[in-house]
This record gives C-alpha cells, sequence and structure tokens, in this order.
C-alpha cells in the first residue's frame, strides 16, 4: 500500500519550489520548482494558477493519494483570514489566496507565511529539533524572524517576528521608512551596500566582504563587525523578551558559518547578564525549509 501524501508549496520572490511528503515530514522524491510570474496586473490570479499548474505536475509523480495542500507566501500574511496582506517584492496587497486558491484546487489548502513555516520545518524535523522555545532567524535580503513557542508557531496575526525593523540605534533609513533598522545595517544586502559606500568598492555580496574581510581589508572589517554588533543587539533583546532555547540562523548570511556565528554568540554571551544565553545553531534545512513547512501545515491544519 502506498502511503499518503500531501504537498508544500512555497512562493519566492523568483521560484515557486513545492515537495511532496509524507505524515512524518519526510520528503518523498525531489523539489519540482516553476518561475515566480512576475509583479503586475492580477498579480494574486495569476500567482494562484501558478501554484495550481507546479501542483499538476507534482501529482504527476505523485506515488500515493494526495491528501492536501500547503501553500506559504512572503510578506505580511494573515494566516486566519487566508490573505496575502502585502508583499512588496511580489506586488501584492489583500490578496485573497485562500479563496484564490480553493477556486483552483481540488484539495484541502492550508495557507501560511514563508519564513514561520520555515520556523516550524526547522523547530521540528531541522536543528530546533528537540530543542525547546526556538526562534528561527533567516538573514538574507531583510531579516525576520519565526518564534515557534510551547510547540507552536506564534504569529500574532501576521505581525510578530519583524526584528528586521527594529530600531538598533545607527540612525540609517530603512526600506520600511523608518531609521536605524536592524535590516538596513546587518541584512546580507546591507552589508553589501554599506560596504562598497565606505570603500568605493563594489561587491557581488556579503560572502565577498567576508572574504575581504580575511584578507586584512578594513573596511571590510568595519562593516562587519557593525552587522555583528548590531545582530546582538536584536539577539539579546530576544533573550531579554522570549528567551527561546535555541535560535537558529538561516538564510544568505548563515553560509558564512563559524565565522558568523561564533563571534554573535561570544558577544551575546558577554552582552547578557542574568539573561538565558539562547544556543545559536546553523539551518538545517537550506532553501527547502519553506516548502516543508508548508508540507508539515497541511497535515497539521486539513488532514
Ligand atoms: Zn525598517
Amino acid at each position: 500500500m502506498t502511503a499518503a501524501q500531501v504537498a508544500g508549496i512555497d512562493v519566492g520572490g523568483t521560484g515557486i519550489k513545492a515537495v511532496l511528503a509524507d505524515r512524518t515530514g519526510q520528503l518523498l522524491g525531489g523539489a519540482t520548482r516553476i518561475a515566480t510570474p512576475r509583479p503586475g496586473p492580477d498579480i494574486a490570479r495569476r500567482t494562484a494558477d501558478a501554484v495550481a499548474s507546479l501542483l499538476d505536475t507534482l501529482r504527476a509523480s505523485a506515488t500515493g493519494p494526495l491528501r492536501a495542500v500547503g501553500v506559504v507566501v512572503p510578506g505580511l500574511v494573515d494566516e486566519a483570514r487566508a490573505v496575502g496582506v502585502f508583499s512588496e517584492n511580489l506586488g501584492w496587497r489583500d490578496a485573497p489566496f485562500g479563496e484564490l486558491l480553493a477556486e483552483r484546487l481540488d484539495l484541502p489548502v492550508a495557507f501560511g507565511h514563508d519564513v514561520r513555516a520555515g520556523g516550524l520545518a526547522e523547530a521540528r524535523l531541522g536543528a530546533g529539533r528537540g530543542k525547546g522555545d526556538s526562534v528561527f532567524l533567516p538573514i538574507g535580503t531583510g531579516i525576520s524572524a519565526a518564534l515557534h513557542l510551547d510547540g507552536r508557531p506564534y504569529p500574532a496575526g501576521g505581525y510578530a517576528g519583524e526584528i528586521g525593523h527594529t530600531d538598533v540605534g545607527h540612525g540609517e533609513p530603512c526600506v520600511c521608512g523608518a531609521a536605524g533598522c536592524l535590516e538596513a545595517i546587518a541584512s546580507a544586502s546591507a552589508i553589501a551596500r554599506r560596504y562598497t559606500r565606505r570603500s568605493g568598492r563594489a561587491v557581488g555580496g556579503a560572502a565577498e566582504v567576508l572574504a575581504l574581510r580575511a584578507a586584512g581589508d578594513a573596511d571590510a572589517a568595519a562593516v562587519w563587525a557593525e552587522a555583528v554588533s548590531a545582530l546582538v543587539t536584536g539577539l539579546a533583546w530576544l533573550a531579554g523578551v522570549l528567551a527561546p532555547r535555541t535560535v537558529i540562523v538561516g538564510g544568505g548570511l548563515a553560509g558564512a558559518g563559524t565565522a558568523l556565528l561564533e563571534p554573535l554568540a561570544r558577544q551575546l554571551a558577554d552582552r547578557l547578564t542574568f539573561q538565558r544565553v539562547p544556543e545559536l545553531v546553523p539551518a538545517a534545512l537550506g532553501d527547502q525549509a519553506g516548502c516543508r513547512g508548508a508540507a508539515l501545515l497541511a497535515w497539521d491544519t486539513t488532514c
């Protein structure tokens, strides 16, 4: 007898990724991917069409009956209403994905947020497994956090975890309209942008800044040190307010490995006094965290 399975689909900035998973969250085969529709008129409808066509492709490769599908999207997401409230990158506002997907898919649909789904997958299947309350902190183009407390995600209507837009005191403007945001100094894109501004030298990304720092470049060292210090401030707030046992660092910047985690952990331990010092661990599921989390959501909420 073939095992029942669900599909997990993650709508990203450039691609839509999908996987099939069994009831324990284990993958059945590899990931399937198509391009994300370009922003413009009817973007929500065109995105739902793309998800439906990707599901058809997946179904052709499924070895057992598909029970449900989980779909996660970026931006501000209201899971309870199944609405994509706002995505600057993908260009939608108040997109009724629950309705649009129900019209197109003949399966129960669970709808959620990409980073929170990634946090769920890391907490249950990845780096946070068996490690208690956790915060998943992807650091890439932006910085956000997914809170997993008392064994479940804590979304707060979509508003929880926006640690990238808290003021860590440097005064630089941020894309959100505020100044001093963590994201504006410590995201992978901010590190590259700030290095270029300071040194006059164009770089391909934060990894190049890290390589320049290792080669003795003083500007790279300064920009990297400022980013680490700002991240320590954000982590100290998390430790004070939520006291997570584990912080799972993901996103592009986590590729720096111990060059990032070691100074973060050391400076955080120095900064805290009586607070519980969280264990910092690298994310384990890479860019599949979102679709694996979407599959878990499908099991949790529809089966
Ligand atoms: Zn901001």
